[in-house]
């Protein structure tokens, strides 16, 4: 088998700046869009930054469509109503407003009212048919409104696949938005649970970016287009990576104390594009297959500040419950990156033995998991040894993302790491 020998980056482009959100309107019309969805959830309708952007549409005389139906966390259902609403709409280009959900609902309505298809044809295999997008689609811009998924750089889009109760998505450079725009002033009523939970997802975004096989460990792709979009670490991903691992250290608790402190929101929204950067051309792995089937099987569990009677265990938070167990076990692989990614986070490591490369680093997530208030891993949302077994048979077809683990995990493994993400403290 030969190994790959090349990497790329590939991002949206993106602007940052207070306020920006009203230069949509330029931007879109800048991509000759006349008529475009603006997709977004039904809490974020009547918001701010939902207003803004349509007015800021109509100033440009474009004509622009709200789709508030899109799902906080995305189904194969809820993904057919946008893109039904997308193909009868006739638009030329689509606007995120909101948090992944909307920016994924987005694209997948881009997707297939350009290149109709079944739901199945282009979602990951082995789930899917993973069938490579046949070309480009219309101008997608997506304006982030919490801080963490890095949807708006990213060609991926994740929704429940109701039928198998699991996680799953779809992933091609074609998907990705061609511009992202970052408006500090978008995140300033963010809850924050909803704060902790996107910015620890974007902690395990950079950590596991920088922590994936290495892109040259990959087999060669046959063709150039079969390249995947998460490449696997890589030097260009590392950069984007580490400064996200050091900016979400810093900033994440003095975010969720004072919502009102601009730098550090400004920082962790633009800490959570680097990681997505990162993570869009180098990928995650374990924390984040693991936490697919624990999202998609969740009981009763409702965390504080979100709606009661809708159970959930927000996509942050799902990912981080494994983080510290997932880094015990790869760090074997390579320990000085381990503690590399240590000490980047803010721990001392001049003593560290290159052994205790897993429990440093898992001991610095730990740390800032309990400062911003996380559950007491897996039994505090509502699991027990007695689920290990589905989590595992959830987590086993979520290829995409678990082969990019830099120590390969068989299905023992990942029981152990069910089993140790039980209880963190
Ligand atoms: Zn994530």
């Amino acid at each position: 088998m030969a190994f790959e020998t090349a990497f790329s980056m590939d991002t949206s482009s993106i602007k940052y700046g207070p306020g920006i959100t009203r230069e949509v309107g330029w931007d879109m019309e800048e991509q000759g869009a006349r008529r475009v969805m603006v997709v977004t959830d039904q809490n974020m309708t009547a918001s701010d930054p939902v207003s803004v952007a349509l007015e800021s549409l109509r100033k440009h005389n474009i004509d622009a469509v709200l789709f508030d139906q899109a799902s906080v966390e995305p189904t194969d259902i809820s993904f057919k109503e946008a893109i039904k609403f997308a193909a009868d709409g006739n638009f030329d280009g689509f606007v995120a407003v909101g948090g992944g959900s909307s920016m994924d609902t987005a694209k997948a309505a881009n997707l297939y009212s350009t290149y109709p298809a079944d739901l199945m044809t282009y979602v990951n295999p082995p789930i899917g048919k993973g069938t490579p997008i046949p070309g480009p689609l219309k101008p997608l811009v997506a304006v982030p409104t919490t801080a963490g998924t890095g949807s708006e750089t990213t060609g991926v889009a994740i929704f429940d696949y109701l039928e198998m109760n699991a996680k799953t998505g779809i992933a091609h450079r074609a998907l990705r938005p061609v511009k992202g725009l970052i408006d500090p002033n978008n995140t300033r009523s963010l809850p924050k649970m909803v704060a902790a939970c996107t910015g620890l997802d974007q902690l395990t975004h950079a950590l596991e970016a920088m922590t994936a096989l290495p892109y040259n460990q990959r087999p060669a792709p046959e063709h150039p287009k079969m390249r995947p979009a998460y490449q696997g670490a890589n030097p260009i991903s590392d950069i984007w990576a580490s400064r996200a691992i050091e900016m979400i250290a810093k900033s994440l608790v003095r975010v969720i104390e004072d919502p009102s402190n601009d730098a550090a929101r400004g920082e962790i929204l633009l800490a959570a594009t680097y990681a997505g950067i990162g993570f869009g051309n180098g990928g995650v792995h374990l924390a984040h297959g693991m936490s697919y089937p624990v999202s998609g099987t969740v009981r009763e569990y409702v965390p504080e500040g979100y709606p009661p009677g809708h159970p959930i265990v927000p996509h942050g938070m799902a990912v981080v419950l494994h983080a510290p167990a997932v880094f015990r076990f790869t760090a074997s692989a390579n320990p000085e990156l381990h503690l590399h990614a240590a000490r980047l986070m803010g721990t001392d490591i001049s003593g560290a033995h290159p052994e205790e490369a897993g429990e440093v680093l898992s001991k610095a997530v730990v740390d800032l998991m309990r400062k911003v208030g996380m559950p007491n891993g897996l039994k505090a949302v509502g699991f027990g040894p007695e689920d290990v077994d589905k989590l595992v048979e959830g987590t086993l077809p979520q290829h995409r993302v678990t082969k990019l683990s830099p120590r390969p995990a068989s299905a023992e493994d990942l029981e152990q790491l069910f089993l140790d993400s039980m209880t963190l403290w």
